[in-house]
């Protein structure tokens, strides 16, 4: 284990892994002996993350011989912004507070090569996506913008992301679940495999109001992420179901919570899970459709996207 100064860590580290899953499994299967396909979306948020995090979980993916989507960037490395939300979200001071250590570390001076690293993670035979441009600025202000503003900042997204690395990508997650239909709907001129921008239970496709049906299918993250864990203090590590979906964070998982990361991956494998890339646990013919609504997630600070 990590030995660590921080008291949240302390705790996370004295608890029992327990075999039992924290609340129900969306998929609703029973435990079985049978294989279960899961997912790992790595999301790539600060340039801390980026330039220690994502190696650090590359090279334990590839230690345990799994496969992953990671999802990274563009922009300006920007969390400093967040700091105005202690007044506009309840909660996130504590927030703050707790996974500072995280997300304020200082990083090097140096301009960070994101090219050799995205090279790095995909010879590893993991893929990699859009995580939206100006991250926290995203966040902060998503709910202000107008559709034109959310829409420039989109298309900035995918230019910076070619220009960077080559080929538009093929995969997009909107950064903190902030996403609206109208941004979806402008969403699918860029013709993704699919995208990770709503909280969900299951895949699905998008529905209007007006009953229209959009084809980019979402992957949604599926169980809670382990920053929202340590807010409401429940339990990790638990146990994947089939088709789950686990999003770790290169800032968390990838840094100070690095073996909690293991022993979560460890227990699953020895469960029956097989880690799946999220292009490969889509079956876009059983998919339902869901309308996409702004709530409320336990442990998240203000407004996200869900579907129901
Ligand atoms: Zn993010």
């Amino acid at each position: 284990m990590i030995s660590c100064a921080c008291p949240w860590l302390k705790w996370i580290e004295q608890r029992t892994p327990d075999p039992q899953i924290e609340g129900s499994s969306p998929f609703g299967h029973a435990k079985s002996m049978h294989r279960k396909k899961c997912s790992l979306r790595i999301d790539c948020d600060t340039k801390q993350g980026l330039e220690t995090g994502v190696l650090k979980i590359s090279e334990l993916l590839f230690h345990l011989n799994i496969k992953a989507s990671f999802f990274i960037v563009t922009g300006p490395f920007d969390y400093y912004l967040s700091i105005s939300r202690i007044f506009t979200e309840k909660g996130f001071l504590k927030k703050l507070l707790h996974l500072n250590r995280s997300y304020l570390n200082l990083s090097s001076k140096n301009k960070i090569n994101k090219i050799a690293i995205v090279e790095k993670i995909l010879s590893h035979g993991h893929e990699v996506g859009l995580h939206g441009y100006s991250h926290f600025r995203w966040i902060r202000d998503f709910l202000k913008w107008t559709d034109e503003t959310a829409s420039i900042f989109f298309t900035k997204g995918v230019s910076d992301f070619k220009e960077t690395f080559g080929y538009l990508p093929k995969f997009s997650a909107a950064p903190g679940w902030r996403m609206n239909f109208n941004l979806l709907q402008f969403q699918e001129s860029f013709n993704f495999n699919f995208a990770s921008d709503i909280r969900a239970n299951e895949p699905f496709y998008p529905l209007s109001a007006n009953g229209e049906i959009l084809k980019t299918p979402q992957i949604p993250v599926t169980r809670p992420t382990l920053d929202e864990i340590l807010i409401y203090r429940g339990k990790f590590p638990f146990t994947l179901e089939n088709g789950d979906v686990y999003c770790a964070h290169a800032e968390l998982e990838g840094m100070n919570y690095i073996n909690i990361f293991q022993n979560f991956l460890e227990i699953n494998l020895r469960n029956g899970c097989e880690f799946v890339k999220m292009s490969e646990i889509l079956k876009p013919s059983e998919l339902r459709t869901k309308k996409i609504l702004l709530g409320a997630i336990k442990g998240r600070t203000g407004k996200i996207a869900v579907a129901k």
